[in-house]
């Protein structure tokens, strides 16, 4: 029998950044007793490092600026195959989460008159970012921690005990979800430290694990960020959507290679930066997509105008939404007009004083001063596109953010649809705050409905605590595999065959080096013991990253048309008739119990909400849908 320390819990939360912790907060609130759990240091998140600001329209720098506007902005970034109603959600409730952020001690930047400062991003027709200079990450991340130590002041009182009803368990991965009759029972996993397994027996558990980028060689996210939370939700019978877009920010360091993909904000376009090539020409102009024309601006004039005017002009192409922006960067390298290391020129420096560049943005001006050498003040960046954010994830119920599996819940990067086929940039934070309260408010209504807590099996923990082992097994047959030699062959199978622009024939060699790491995958051997080694952890994350990155070269290969996060070079246009069905993933049982075979279904989306429809003018809609589905719009029945 496995030897295991064993909590038991109303909840637990998988994830400690900001849907997770917001999550527990409101799974707290509603009186039940919260775990949770997270692979690294409490407060080391992706959600600390987020730098450019949390969308939400308040309309402190422009009162045209309102959930309608919003909405419409998200469902054109998305390309209008985002889950709508988790849109409308997330347009409508953002503002009072933002609100209530303040209310836990959270200090957004202000604007002269003192209402939270809005800045510019890409996409956003207002100004409509809530920042803390380029650190609103840590303050989110803060505030709901500081939320946390307050509610746990309150347990004290009334227990004696601060622990009563939330404990964090950091430095602690879960590796497998526990069932009972098809249901949540528990979650098992081990102390990243002493090797040492443990048991959370829950009926409800919220996936907040955050994304996939790890898969990719060059990327924007840190080490964590390896498809737990995706994996973990297949293999517990859940479904992913829309896993074959895959964000490439524009905007990476590409210099020098050490840095390579460490992200720069788009908070420097937001702020006056200019994106120019090797001739020095401002090349987003000859970029502007046919769904956008009329939308942005034509001349530089125009386009500099908007930042002090943006009544009278139209926005700079600088802010078209990512996808477009990657790949306008990729051509021009491409084509031989890009900066001396591979990407193109990111200039600030012309456009701003000194003073204000550091005032605005201390972390992009430390971050090039320390690890380029590059003051930004002075000369311009180079950047270019690395892997940001994944829009596929699991599939939840957009109201309560519950899975198909009953007792599970997923929230923020490792939940699907709210973005579609791209996410605007700043609306990852506010989907945290939206759906990181929806997800802890779900559990804690599913478990108040139960009525028997369902039970953990002790060959259940057999089984789990056999699989985390296997890398301290020598193979069965053939010789041991090395976990860093597969993961780094997988990063760059996806970085090269099912990166920012993809064509059949090379998604298919991809899929055969995964399927070859797959058959390798359980020959990994790892020397050593269970206390904190790196080498076990990496074979055991790396099972996940496989699962998942076949999730997204198989949706990849599925998918004929290019859309958001999705390029096709074999097919470069978008397609109505795609626009309205979601791949949908899920795990099939096979003779490989480490790493099960994806299957890839195509499910029709549910038709827009008419009230929603009429947000958006007749003449747009039909750049996006088919015919047949634009039949009952009021502006052509009228
Ligand atoms: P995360 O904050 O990523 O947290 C995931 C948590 O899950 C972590 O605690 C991790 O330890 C834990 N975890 C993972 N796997 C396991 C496991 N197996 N067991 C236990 N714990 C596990 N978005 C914006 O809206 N605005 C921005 O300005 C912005 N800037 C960004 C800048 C950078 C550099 C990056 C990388 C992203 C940025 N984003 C931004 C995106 C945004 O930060 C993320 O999408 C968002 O923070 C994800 O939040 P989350 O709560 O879903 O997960």
């Amino acid at each position: 029998m496995t030897e295991v320390e064993r909590h038991s819990y109303d909840v637990v939360v998988i994830g400690a950044g900001g849907a997770g912790l917001r999550a527990v907060i409101e799974a707290r609130e509603r009186g039940f007793s919260v775990a949770v759990v997270c692979k690294s240091l409490f407060g080391k998140a992706h959600t600390v490092m987020a730098e450019g600001g949390c969308a939400a329209s308040m309309g402190n720098a422009n009162s045209n600026d309102n959930w309608q506007v919003h909405f419409r902005d998200t469902m054109r970034g998305g390309k209008f195959l985002n889950n709508w109603r988790m849109a409308e959600l997330h347009a409508r409730e953002a503002p009072d989460r933002v609100w209530e952020l303040e209310t836990y001690g959270a200090l957004f930047d202000r604007t002269a008159d003192g209402r939270i400062s809005q800045r510019n991003f890409g996409g956003h027709t207002y100004p409509r970012l809530a920042h803390v200079g380029d650190r609103t990450g840590l303050e989110l991340i803060r505030t709901m921690q500081q939320k946390i130590v307050s509610l746990q002041q309150e347990d004290f009182k009334k227990y004696g005990d601060y622990e009563a009803r939330i404990k964090v368990f950091a430095e602690c991965t879960v590796t497998e979800l526990l069932l009972d009759n098809g249901a949540v029972a528990g979650a098992f996993g081990y102390w990243r430290e002493s090797g040492r397994f443990v048991l959370f027996e829950a009926p409800a558990v919220v996936l907040a694990t955050g994304g996939i980028g790890k898969s990719f060689k060059v990327t924007s996210n840190s080490w964590e960020y390896t498809g737990d939370g995706h994996a973990l939700a297949l293999r517990a019978g859940a479904k992913l959507i829309n896993m074959e877009f895959v964000q490439f920010h524009p905007t990476g360091m590409v210099w020098p290679p050490s840095v390579k993909g460490i992200l720069v904000t788009e908070g420097v376009r937001g702020d006056g930066g200019v994106l120019k090539n090797s001739e020095d020409k401002r090349f987003m102009f000859e970029y502007v997509p046919e769904v956008f024309k009329g939308q942005y601006a034509d001349s530089e004039g125009e386009a500099d105008r908007w930042y002090t005017d943006q009544e009278n002009n139209r926005r700079t192409p600088d802010l078209l939404p990512r996808d477009e922006v990657a790949r306008a960067i990729n051509s021009e390298v491409k084509e031989g007009r890009g900066s001396p290391h591979g990407g193109v020129f990111l200039d600030i420096a012309s456009r701003l004083p000194a003073e204000e560049i550091q005032r605005r943005l201390p972390s992009m001006y430390h971050q090039f001063k320390e690890l380029a050498d590059v003051d930004i003040t002075k000369e311009a960046m180079e950047v270019g596109p690395t892997c940001h954010y994944v829009m596929g994830g699991v599939e939840v119920d957009p109201d309560t953010g519950a899975a198909s599996v009953p007792g599970l819940f997923a929230a923020g990067e490792c939940s699907g649809g709210m973005h579609g086929s791209n996410r605007l940039g700043g609306n990852s934070l506010s989907d945290l705050l939206v759906f990181g309260r929806r997800a802890g408010l779900g559990a804690a209504s599913y478990v108040d409905g139960l009525k028997d807590r369902p039970a953990v099996s002790q060959s259940d923990v057999d089984t789990a605590a056999a699989m985390a082992l296997e890398p301290f097994n020598p193979p069965a047959e053939g010789a041991p595999e090395n976990p860093y030699t597969l993961h780094t062959e997988l990063q760059q199978s996806m970085n090269d065959l099912v990166g920012i622009i993809r064509k059949a024939g090379e998604i298919r060699q991809a899929l055969e080096k995964l399927a070859n790491i797959r058959r390798r995958v359980g020959q990994v051997e790892v020397e050593g013991h269970r206390q904190f080694n790196p080498g076990w952890h990496l074979a055991l994350d790396l099972r996940n990253m496989l699962l998942v990155s076949e999730c997204v070269a198989r949706a990849a290969l599925t998918r004929t048309e290019s859309r958001g996060g999705h390029t096709r070079d074999d097919y470069p246009s978008m397609d109505a008739d795609w626009r309205h069905r979601l791949l949908v993933c899920s795990a099939q049982p096979g003779d490989n119990p480490l790493v099960p075979d994806v299957d890839v279904a195509v499910k029709e989306q549910v038709p827009m909400r008419p009230d929603l429809l009429e947000l958006f003018e007749l003449d747009e809609l039909g750049k996006y849908f088919t015919d047949g589905e634009l039949e009952t719009h009021p502006g052509r029945t009228a």
